[in-house]
């Protein structure tokens, strides 16, 4: 993945706000990224930017060969297919199933229905919901509503994982079981994973490397340990 020049500018009236300041970063395939910063740094327009939910102002996001930023309309779908993403409130379907909300996604691809039923048993023994496959969201907890939202973002074999503050919901144990599972995916998949969050523990405990942004700016980059033990 390799990002240019990428800007975000919100303007509402004569007010601008510069979400996103001339980012550029590199990132390797297989990778766990790290992007962290406080509140309002511009980590959220930066992911969502990646998955095309914001539209840059200005600047290049090329995955695999595509530069994303500056697809037509009707190329975005099949992109958007290729990026998962899981949120931090987990944005899954109450009404439906474990089983239907990770079908969801295959659904709206289009995949064939005995395919979608292989795929979605594949995906719960992955993320360790096995047993809980016919049980409602509102009966799982944090921890197994996260597993659900892993499994329906990884449904479309995407090429990259973008996580948004996915464990800043759940309790400190549920947390460190929720990214060993990403480890886990990472690694047997050999999946790009990029994840923004505020806190520290978690970019330290499986980031390779790390952002840290400040008012829309990559202020610093690089190895995890040189990032946050050197002065
Ligand atoms: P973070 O995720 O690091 O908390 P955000 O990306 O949410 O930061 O916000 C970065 C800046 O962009 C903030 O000043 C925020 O108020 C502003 N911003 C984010 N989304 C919008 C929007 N849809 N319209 C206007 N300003 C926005
Ligand atoms: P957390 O600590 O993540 O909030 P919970 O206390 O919500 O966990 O859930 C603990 C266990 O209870 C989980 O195994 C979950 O599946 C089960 N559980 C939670 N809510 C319900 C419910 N409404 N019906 C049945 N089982 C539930």
């Amino acid at each position: 993945i390799s990002i240019k020049n990428l800007q975000k500018v919100f303007k509402s009236g004569t007010n601008q706000v510069q979400a996103v300041d001339d980012v550029n970063l590199n990132i390797e395939k297989g990778e766990i990224y790290g992007v962290i910063g406080y509140s309002g740094a511009g980590k959220s327009t930066f992911i969502r930017l990646l998955n095309r939910l914001e539209d840059p102002t200005s600047g290049e996001i090329v995955i695999d060969g595509e530069d994303i930023a500056n697809l037509r309309a009707g190329q975005l779908r099949k992109a958007r297919q290729e990026i998962g993403m899981v949120f931090q409130h987990f944005n899954l379907l109450w009404s439906r199933t474990v089983r239907e909300n990770i079908a969801f996604p295959l659904e709206i691809a289009g995949t064939p229905k005995q395919e979608r039923q292989e795929r979605v048993d594949e995906l719960i023994k992955l993320v360790g919901l096995t047993g809980r496959e016919d049980a409602y969201p509102s009966q799982l907890s944090g921890g197994q509503k996260q597993r659900v939202g892993i499994a329906r973002a990884l449904a479309n074999r995407p090429k990259v994982l973008l996580c948004d503050e996915a464990t800043s919901a759940l309790d400190p144990e549920t947390t460190d079981q929720i990214l060993d599972l990403l480890v886990n995916i990472n690694e047997q998949l050999d999946l790009t994973i990029i994840l923004i969050t505020h806190e520290m523990h978690v970019i330290r405990k499986i980031s390779h490397r790390v952002a840290v942004m400040e008012e829309g700016k990559v202020v610093e980059e690089g190895d995890v340990l040189d990032v946050f033990l050197h002065p």
